[in-house]
């Protein structure tokens, strides 16, 4: 595995790859690596011919700055799974490097609807900072194809309006979440729960299988009452949401036609740590 921390030298080098006509594929991460990420690393190491994997933790994607200084580092354990699964490119930025003329002066998206509803409403500013360190990721690495976790649902929107916006020549390979054994979404926060917190927390993805299971047979309202009941009760403190959208546009259904493309989605605090899952409703 090559480590880059510096732009000049990955671009340098993603451009004489470019030269030899190899594909690149690029999977870009916060870190503290799970079985997650990797499934995208093995996505994406089947689809292309150099695989670049970043771990980057953007300070402009946290509305909640106790949350970035929270928010997990795990390096080296990161960099052995890594060279375990014979990752190409590790790129290593510090925050001058990807934000040279510091974070205050950086691109506005126009993103539509999508950036105030669910995840925009509960974290403002949220996807600008997505944007903001995506595209200038894109624009270093200048991959093929970007593999993304379909567990961050609306940010795969996001990324998708990014790259439609910027008119950039990459596919966009959406890889679906993986889960704990009791079925708990992985994701790099769940570390920071109790003991206790983590036999509570899979209760998240019941209750949105609770949703898919009874979504023809009651009213959405209804059932989501009854989903927001259930959550308080096994422990969550706080829902910011748990919303049944269009899959395409994210937004909020009330009633399900049989031809509906919907997927439900939620967000709630455990322990103080935010999770977020979501299922798709369609068979
Ligand atoms: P993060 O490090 O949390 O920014 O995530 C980096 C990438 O991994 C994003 O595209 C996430 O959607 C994806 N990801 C995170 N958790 C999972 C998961 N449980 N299954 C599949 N992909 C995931």
């Amino acid at each position: 595995m090559i480590i880059f921390k510096k732009v000049v030298a990955l671009h340098q080098f993603i451009t004489s790859l470019k030269q030899q006509n190899k594909t690149i594929g690029f999977v870009p991460t916060m870190g503290a690596l799970h079985q997650g990420h990797l499934s995208l690393i093995d996505a994406c190491k089947k689809a292309c011919d150099v695989t670049v994997c970043s771990i980057f933790v953007n300070p402009t994607q946290f509305n909640d700055p106790k949350d970035f200084e929270k928010y997990p580092i795990t390096l080296e354990q990161d960099m052995l799974l890594l060279t375990q699964h014979e990752m190409d490119i590790l790129f290593l930025p510090s925050v001058n490097e990807i934000y040279p003329a510091g974070v205050h002066t950086l691109p506005h998206y126009n993103l539509g609807a999508l950036e105030n509803i669910l995840e925009g409403k509960y974290r403002p500013g949220h996807f600008q900072g997505v944007c903001q360190v995506v595209d200038r990721l894109l624009n270093i690495v200048q991959p093929d194809k970007l593999f993304l976790g379909r567990k961050d649902y609306q940010q795969c929107m996001v990324i998708n309006k990014l790259i439609e916006l910027k008119q950039l020549p990459i596919a966009l390979s959406i890889q679906p979440t993986l889960r704990e054994e009791d079925g708990l979404a992985m994701s790099s926060r769940n570390m920071r729960l109790t003991a206790a917190g983590r036999k509570k927390a899979v209760v998240l993805y019941r209750t949105l299988l609770f949703i898919k299971e009874n979504a023809f047979k009651k009213g959405i309202p209804v059932l989501i009452e009854e989903a927001k009941a259930k959550l308080l009760a096994s422990g969550f403190e706080k829902i910011d949401y748990i919303t049944v959208a269009d899959a395409n546009t994210l937004q909020e259904i009330k009633a399900l036609g049989a031809s509906a493309n919907a997927v439900v989605l939620a967000a709630a605090f455990l322990d103080g740590v935010r999770l977020i899952d979501n299922l798709s409703l369609s068979a």
